[in-house]
């Protein structure tokens, strides 16, 4: 055998492959196989050009461990190599190109999916390399290499009676795991999942049942372990495949999972390449469970599953697949966002998203409603989040009132213009949070012909707020924020049956009574006479801002659990009754005990005042 020096320049670059990205370590067998995918490819080419006129026969690679010997081996059977190209590919091309990514990332960690690093990546894990290859032009001879990593190798004669190239790695003890069956079978789930050329990694058992009955009998098969689907959905005509085909490959992607409500087939090559296709999860009322499971692939080979750089935040609800040739990936991360192709990638995306939902609803509007539980989460959070988004969105953003009607929000905003205009011409929208705890509230405010919106999405809070500051002259109150008659702000105030001292008089009674409001009032209003005697408001503002800080964390000390008593000085029970009652202790108790009955129906009441309240009203009425 011939010895050779590969380098002079970087003498030690071995040991910095073995160090490089200790965590991403397995990227080797990625880059292995990838290199033979393109040698199968290369020859399936040659072959359709007629250049390469023998049979092409079985073209599967083959990953083969053997724990005795301690080697991993990729086995292909595309174009191989001769001696002079084994020279020149492994010992300059691969090799400079090795030197070149490791100067460039050696301090750069975010460099996405690791990208690149070719060949030489087998010494990150392998003490020895031996590739035996053979060309496949007519009486090329088969050529062994070896390489111990360091810069010397040797190169020869090799055995081998087929086309194509072993690469055989001795893993080396410190990388033991690799000889694992289940730690490769696990990485060829990670990586080779949809690569294009059948992978085969041994053999399986499978077991098959005959006849029936008492004479049913079981039956193993051996067969080919086959660990990749080389023919993936995302890489078929959308017009060829049918709703079952998205939702088992929905099932081949992720095991187990509900089913998804829809998809979007990507398809694009002009002006980049971009297929893949999205299905939007169940989100069940939640931002964060399923977050980042879209998988970028490059040519159907796997990437990376963190794609933040590449689809717009609010995307990542989505779940599938990305494949794009045109995502520069030997790159750092933050280079991504800035580069043009990314960015025209990304719009892609939106506009397709947004299409989308267009088209669903406008095709079946009823279906659309029903799923508006999840769709709209993900709406809203794309409207917050992406301005382009956001200018879209109008088409299929409804909004569902209390008594199940939906309508697209603009609609709906023009709708109640009629009644629900206040003194500084905005539209109120009144809206509930939570249909059954502010019951009488709903009520109250449907009597006064008032539509009640309902808003108990997790992003509702921060939807509500964005509506504000993006429309004109919109606003929003929850039902329970004032009295009815407030809701809607108007100039006109009604009478009242009381005089101004019996006012001040019933005023002083309540203030008295209540003690210490944190921060609340108490006001007397000349409400309906079937308006209840005293209500809980929670303004909107302070309320608001309080679930905000609780949204995010953050602690609510400093804003205390405001909320407003408003006394119906029309209601009998508070113009006759409080009023002419003996005794002041007397008064205090009952005025008291008509806050609670308030503050019961606003689910105040809690523990040992729950207990109290109780016992009072037996008392009362005995
Ligand atoms: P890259 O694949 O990015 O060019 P590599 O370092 O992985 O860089 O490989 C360098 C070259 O070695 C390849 O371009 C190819 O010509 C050759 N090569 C590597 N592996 C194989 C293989 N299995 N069969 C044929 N040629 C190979």
């Amino acid at each position: 055998m011939e010895k050779g020096q590969i380098s002079v320049q970087t003498e030690n670059i071995f040991p910095i492959i073995k160090k490089f990205l200790y965590s991403d370590q397995e990227i080797f067998l990625r880059e292995l196989i990838s290199n033979a995918i393109d040698a199968t490819t290369k020859i399936k080419t040659l072959a359709s050009r007629g250049e390469f006129k023998e049979e092409l026969g079985e073209l599967t690679i083959d990953i083969i461990l053997d724990e005795k010997k301690k080697t991993l081996t990729i086995r292909d059977r595309g174009i191989g190599m001769s001696e002079a190209e084994v020279k020149k590919y492994l010992n300059q091309v691969a090799f400079s190109s090795a030197e070149s990514f490791l100067k460039k990332y050696q301090d750069d960690a975010s460099i996405i999916g690791h990208f690149g690093l070719g060949f030489y990546s087998a010494f990150m894990v392998a003490s020895k390399v031996e590739v035996v290859t053979k060309s496949y032009k007519k009486s090329a001879k088969a050529v062994k290499w070896v390489c111990t990593g360091n810069p010397e190798y040797k190169i020869g004669a090799g055995e081998r009676d087929f086309r194509g190239t072993d690469i055989i790695l001795h893993v080396s003890d410190d990388s033991k795991e690799f000889l694992e069956k289940a730690r490769i079978q696990s990485l060829l789930d990670k990586y080779s999942k949809f690569l294009p050329i059948p992978i085969r990694f041994g053999t399986k058992t499978r077991t098959e049942w005959e006849g029936e009955g008492e004479d049913r009998k079981s039956k193993e098969i051996i067969e080919d372990n086959i660990v990749n689907n080389p023919d993936p959905l995302w890489k078929k005509k959308p017009n060829k495949l049918k709703e079952e085909d998205y939702k088992s490959f929905y099932q081949e992607l992720y095991p187990y999972s509900q089913e998804p409500l829809f998809w979007i087939h990507l398809n694009m090559d002009y002006p980049f390449n971009l297929t893949g296709v999205l299905y939007f999860p169940k989100l069940n009322n939640s931002l964060e469970v399923q977050k980042n499971k879209i998988q970028l692939y490059s040519n159907q080979v796997y990437v990376t599953d963190d794609v933040k750089e590449i689809v717009p935040e609010f995307l990542l609800l989505l779940h599938g697949v990305i494949d794009s040739p045109d995502i520069p990936l030997n790159v750092s991360r933050s280079y991504l966002q800035s580069d043009s192709n990314v960015r025209k990638i990304t719009s892609y995306i939106t506009k397709k998203v947004a299409d989308k939902l267009k088209s669903l609803y406008k095709k079946d509007p009823k279906s659309f409603e029903e799923k508006w539980d999840d769709v709209g989460t993900f709406v809203k959070y794309g409207m917050i989040s992406d301005e382009k988004f956001n200018d879209k969105a109008g088409a299929f953003t409804l909004v569902k009132n209390t008594n199940g009607e939906f309508a697209v929000l603009d609609d709906y905003l023009e709708k109640i213009k009629a009644t629900q205009t206040d003194k500084h011409e905005r539209t109120v929208v009144i809206y509930t949070t939570n249909e059954k705890e502010q019951h009488s509230y709903i009520e109250s405010a449907k009597s006064y012909g008032y539509d009640v919106a309902m808003m108990n999405n997790v992003i509702d809070n921060h939807f509500m707020q964005h509506l504000e500051q993006k429309k004109d002259k919109i606003t929003f109150v929850r039902v329970d924020s004032d009295t009815v008659d407030k809701l809607v702000q108007k100039d006109e105030e009604k009478a009242s049956v009381l005089s101004e001292k019996e006012e001040e008089k019933v005023k002083t009674l309540f203030t008295d009574a209540l003690g210490d409001l944190k921060g609340g009032n108490i006001e007397l209003r000349p409400l309906g006479p079937d308006d209840h005697p005293v209500m809980i408001t929670k303004p909107e503002f302070m309320r608001r801002m309080k679930e905000m800080q609780m949204m995010q964390g953050m602690s609510m000390g400093d804003l205390p659990d405001s909320h407003n008593v408003i006394i119906n000085a029309n209601h009998e029970i508070v113009a006759q009754k409080l009023l002419s009652m003996k005794g002041k202790e007397k008064k205090a108790r009952f005025a008291k005990y008509l806050y609670d009955l308030a503050r019961l129906n606003q689910n105040m009441l809690k523990g040992e005042e729950m207990s109290d309240f109780i016992k009072t009203s037996l008392e009362f009425m005995k």
